[in-house]
Order: structure tokens, then sequence, then C-alpha cells
């Protein structure tokens, strides 16, 4: 099946006892157990729910994998896959890295012992040196958040394969429609299907996906565990979203490319990150590893001013200015105050993540009337 077919009809077959074409929603806590120990398949929906079920095989179709497991957020989906860690184990990750993972690795998670290295992973004689026999774990998300780096997966993977290390891949801002790090030799890709996925801005949920059956396992038993598990109503609403994600994102890379080369040769504006620009350092890998660009683009103004940054955002009127994005409305961010304000500022300044910048998340409103916003913002 091509991914049209399967956003669609992946893992969702029409209700057997009614025929209802949507997956019903299974509100239940519990299932009735025709003898001890003999049921359907079904125990206790913290274990199993087949609304969740169905969306979890639909997600693992989208990532051509076999094995998915949906979370409470994604930071819960991020929080399983560390626990497949001890003590003494160390994770070497992107220095880029989006605020919420960066604070629940160095604030959380190193009492626990695990190590986190944080190296630009462009540089791959950098990568090369942060390996040990302890390395347990590289993360990986590209495009990054926001500085929209491009990192090699498959350069990741043969780097980690030596060293017996998985590679995990944050692929939330690609979305399985435009990456599919699985078949680039990761071993697990992670989801805020809050985002792109759902695409709707009304719910939070996350999703880890793999093709190892014995990691799958793993994180199976993680998830039953420790119980951050998504509700049904949740996972319905993520099934409706999801059967339009591939036209979302194809206008959402239509309207981001038109943006990014408005903002590029507007006179005020000094740089534009989007990695669809023939002139980003990584292009060629992105070409190589990505169908289109996407939709987030980021800017700085040659004014540098905060104060300049601050007053353009209350300007505009299409794009609201909000944390998140991949929902179908424009939003508009400061990382520096917003997303990435846990992230100590000399650690954001390394990776170029200067007060001034801005972070838009391109809707897939018409383009023309976007345009128009942003341009009486950034001249008024
Ligand atoms: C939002 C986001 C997360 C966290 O997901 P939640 O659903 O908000 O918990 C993780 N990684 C990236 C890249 C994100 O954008």
């Amino acid at each position: 099946m091509k991914f049209a077919t399967k956003v669609l009809h992946a893992g969702i077959v029409p209700d057997p006892r009614t025929g209802a074409i949507m997956t019903p929603i299974f509100q239940t806590s519990t299932y009735v157990q025709e003898a001890p120990g003999k049921h359907k398949g079904f125990e206790y929906a913290r274990t199993q729910n087949p609304t969740r079920t169905v969306l979890e095989e639909n997600l693992a179709a989208l990532e051509n994998a076999k094995f998915g497991r949906c979370f409470s957020s994604g930071m819960g989906a991020t929080d399983a896959i560390i626990k497949l860690l001890a003590p003494g184990d160390e994770v070497i990750c992107t220095h880029d890295l989006y605020g919420g993972t960066y604070r629940l690795f160095t604030t959380i998670y190193k009492n626990y012992g695990i190590i986190f290295k944080f190296v630009d992973l462009q540089d791959l004689e950098a990568v090369k040196q942060a390996f040990n026999k302890n390395t347990k774990m590289i993360w990986i998300e590209s495009p990054t958040n926001p500085m929209m780096r491009i990192v090699d997966i498959s350069a990741m993977v043969s780097i980690a394969k030596s060293y017996n290390s998985w590679v995990c891949v944050d692929n939330t801002f690609s979305t399985p429609y435009l990456q599919n790090p699985i078949d680039l030799g990761a071993n697990i890709v992670i989801h805020s299907v809050t985002k792109y996925i759902s695409g709707h801005s009304d719910l939070v949920m996350g999703a880890v996906i793999t093709n190892e059956k014995a990691l799958d396992d793993k994180i199976g038993y993680i998830q039953n565990s420790a119980g951050a598990i998504p509700g049904p109503n949740d996972c319905f609403l993520v099934l409706r979203g999801i059967k339009t994600l591939h036209i979302r994102m194809d206008r959402h890379c239509e309207n981001g490319k038109k943006i990014a080369l408005f903002l590029k040769d507007h006179p005020s504006v000094d740089q534009v990150f989007w990695p669809g620009f023939v002139e980003h350092p990584n292009h060629q890998v992105a070409k190589k590893q990505m169908r289109q660009f996407g939709g987030m683009i980021s800017f700085t103004l040659k004014n540098d001013h905060i104060d300049f940054a601050f007053k353009l955002m209350r300007k505009l009127k299409l794009f609201n200015l909000a944390e998140s994005l991949g929902g179908v409305e424009s939003l508009i961010g400061h990382p520096a105050s917003m997303t990435h304000a846990s992230i100590p500022k000399e650690e954001r300044l390394k990776s170029g993540l200067t007060d001034s910048l801005i972070r838009l998340s391109v809707g897939i409103e018409d383009v023309e009337d976007l345009i128009k916003d942003l341009k009486q913002a950034i001249e008024s």
C-alpha cells in the first residue's frame, strides 16, 4: 500500500459487530472474561484498548514498521524509551534538542545515573569521539528545533552499529510522510503525535515505533508497567486527523516554501533557516533523506533587538503566538522565551539560538494571506 492509502486503511477494518466504518471509541476500563484467563485478547485498558490498537497499527504502517505503541504524550513516549537504559549507560544526543527532552534528560534522568552527551550531530568526527563501549543510544532530531539543522541519519546509523548502540529518531518535525528513519536503519522512531500527525491542535499524545519484536516487547512492558497511555477518545481523534496527513503535509510544505522564499527576499530579514534552500549547509542530506522540506521555518531580523521581534509577533493577525506546531493553523513562537526557556542561555547560544530568533509553524491557510500578514507585521 502507498502512503495515501495506508493513512485510510492500514490496521483499520469496519467494526465487525455493526459495520461502523469509523473505529469505535472503546470507552471501557475492563473486559468481561468467559472464564478466568479466557478472554478475547483484552484484559484491562492500561494494557490494551481496541481503539488504541488500531491507531498503533496504523502508525507502525506509516513508518514502514511492524510495531507501534501510543503514549499519553510525546514526553511520555520519550520517558518510556529512556527506561530501556540502566545506570552507567550513555546517550549521545543532538546539541539543539527539543527543550522538554533536554529537561527530562538533564534534570530527571541524570539523577538515575544515565549520562547524556550533547554533540553537534552534523560533525561526524565529534560523534565518533563521543561514542564508547557504554554508549547505548544515539538520540536524533532532524530537522532540529528551532535551528532546522539536518542530521544525516544513515551516517549516524553506521557509526552506532559499530558500537551496537540503538539509533532513536524523534521524527516529529518530518512526520512519516516526509521521512522514514527505520528505512534508513534506525531502531526506534518516536513522535509527538500532538503535532502534525494529529494535526488539529486538540490533544497531546506520543508514539514509539520499531521493527524489532524484542524492543517492542520491552516498550510494551514499560507502557503497561508505568501506565502513560492515551485515552480512547484521543486515539479516535488521531485516527480521524491522520486520514488527511498527506494532504495537510503537502500544503504545509508548499506554503512553507513560499514563505521561506518571501522572508529570504525581504530587506528587514537577516537569516532564514529552512532545509529546502540550496544554500542550507545540509541541503544535500535533506534531499537524500526527506521527500519535501516541511513547513517549519526560523528566522532572525536585521534589527536584532528582542523588543523588535516581540513587536512583530504582536502585530501578526493570522499567525497566533503559541507553543506547539504542526496544526492546521499557522503559529508563531519565540523559542528563547517559550519552547526552549528550560535550556540555559549559554547552551542555547552555542547552538545559535539567539534571543531574536522567531519560529513559524506554517499552517494550511491561503499562502497569499499569510505572506500579507507577515509583510505588514515586519514593515510596521
Ligand atoms: C512537542 C515535541 C515533543 C514533546 O511532545 P509532547 O507531545 O508535547 O509531550 C518532543 N519532541 C519534539 C520534536 C516536539 O516538537
